[in-house]
């Protein structure tokens, strides 16, 4: 294998070459044939990046410190290469399934966050990756070394500023299935990693255009995926139970914007999606508290909003919900219309503001039917002391018709899409926020009994 830092060959004691790996790599193939088992090549690219676009190769001392790196990632069945310059793969023969090898990948992507120790500003120690699997790669053996060394040059010209990135050789890796799995098994690394981020959604107060709350909404920015949004990852995350953890983020992070803009006098309303699992953890209203107590916000300045098709449990949630009214939280119903039982549990549970689901919302203006049932539900929310809000408003014609049925508030494209914080908060203050509510200048202390 040619070295990439101009020739130059740093031999790294204890590590195989180039051409001793590919004589293993033939006869690991050929074992890997015999036992019908999975083979995987991870090529690592290791750079130092000036963080302004500028790449060097890094010198002998940080190599070793790579390569001790790469080493505490292995199990007793790799085998590590120094291939000369900065380049390094490992071959892993004990491989059970592919999503094996997306892992250890995403590990070893992983360990070279963390800071190396050196006299260098070495925290921008960079590293891409490359991954091709045997057999399903469709290259024949040979060609391992060269698809995974491909893929790595993929993730090089791909790499961001700020971390390192993951390619995958085999169309197979880069299918649907693969798109699942890196999500499944990325998640609690993603929350590790600090990879979630909110955008916010403003909602309108009607008529007129000040804004009565926000809605968090969270997106994933994966190293490898981009930006994943939470339809594809939180009904993953339910499953795993990783919900729980992402959800108790989303509290802290969310409350503590709200906080901020609280203090820079732009006092939104958050709103936060629940998950039906949270509301089965017994400590949510402590945790929620004990957020509300930290970051300072106003109870009243929180609201969560539960999908109406999450009964399971129905009595846990409405004694948890509970708490959390009685704390002065917000409750809304969100996707209302969208769940199968939403009468009788609308009585049981507290609620201040029904969301009604867009795809309501999208057939008012040619559905005279629907159009019907969205004006009942407005008049039936205000019946019980109940506030609605339209979601998914995006024409004229659609907040023509919520202005005419007497909905109190309004989200949607129409007036903005979700923003990431900072243009979230321009477009506040922008727009002003309607019924200031100075007097939550004082925070009480909360006790969550
Ligand atoms: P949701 O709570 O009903 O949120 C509204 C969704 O509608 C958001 O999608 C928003 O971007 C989208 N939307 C807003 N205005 C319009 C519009 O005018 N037209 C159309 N077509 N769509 C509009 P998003 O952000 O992709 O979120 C999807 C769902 O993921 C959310 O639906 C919510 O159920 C869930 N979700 C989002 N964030 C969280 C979270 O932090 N925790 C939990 N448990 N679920 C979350
Ligand atoms: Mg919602
Ligand atoms: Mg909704």
């Amino acid at each position: 294998m040619r070295a990439r830092a101009g020739g130059r060959h740093v031999v790294i004691g204890g590590l195989l070459n180039g051409d001793e790996l590919s004589r293993r790599l033939e006869a690991a193939v050929a074992k890997a044939d015999e036992d019908q088992r999975v083979l995987a090549l991870t090529w690592l690219s290791v750079f130092e990046s000036d963080g302004r676009g500028g790449r060097r190769w890094p010198g002998d001392d940080l190599l070793h410190h790579c390569a001790e790196r790469i080493s505490a990632q292995l199990s007793e069945s790799d085998v590590l290469a120094h291939l000369g310059g900065s380049d390094f793969a490992v071959l892993s023969a004990s491989v059970e399934h592919h999503s094996d090898a997306v892992r250890f990948a995403r590990e070893m992507l992983n360990a070279f966050r963390r800071p190396f120790i050196g006299n260098r500003p070495t925290d921008r120690v960079r590293v891409a990756i490359g991954v091709a699997v045997h057999p399903s790669d469709g290259h024949p053996p040979g060609r391992l070394l060269h698809a995974a060394q491909a893929a790595a040059q993929r993730a090089a010209s791909a790499v961001p500023e700020r971390r390192g990135r993951l390619a995958f050789s085999s169309p197979e890796l880069n299918t649907e299935r693969f798109r699942h799995e890196q999500i499944r098994t990325g998640l609690a690394d993603g929350l590790a990693h600090e990879e979630f981020v909110l955008h916010y959604q403003p909602i309108l107060r009607l008529p007129g255009d000040e804004v009565a709350a926000v809605e968090a909404l969270i997106r994933w920015q994966h190293a490898d995926l981009g930006l994943v949004a939470p339809n594809e990852f939180i009904s993953v995350a339910e499953r795993s139970g990783e919900i729980v953890d992402i959800g108790k983020w989303v509290i802290a992070e969310a409350c503590r914007q709200a906080r901020v803009w609280q203090q820079a006098e732009l006092p939104a309303r958050m709103a936060v999606n629940l998950s039906p699992r949270q509301l089965q953890e017994p400590d949510l209203t402590d945790y929620v508290s004990a957020v509300l107590n930290e970051t300072g916000l106003h109870p009243e300045l929180l609201e969560v909003e539960l999908t109406e098709s999450m009964h399971a449990e129905p009595e846990t949630a409405i004694a948890v919900l509970r708490r959390l009214h009685a704390l002065g939280v917000h409750v809304s119903i969100d996707d209302f219309g969208t769940g199968y039982s939403s009468l009788s549990y609308l009585a049981r549970f507290p609620r201040d503001t029904l969301k009604l689901d867009r795809s309501f919302i999208a057939q008012t203006t040619h559905d005279s039917e629907v159009a019907a049932v969205v004006g009942s539900v407005i008049l039936m929310a205000h019946e019980l002391g109940v506030q609605t809000v339209a979601e998914g408003v995006e024409t004229e014609e659609h907040l023509q018709f919520l202005l005419d049925h007497g909905c109190d508030l309004s989200q949607g494209y129409l007036h903005s899409p979700p923003m990431p914080a900072d243009q979230a908060e321009a477009w506040l203050r922008a727009h002003g926020i309607a019924a200031r509510v100075d007097h939550l200048a004082v925070t009480p202390v909360l006790s969550a009994s």
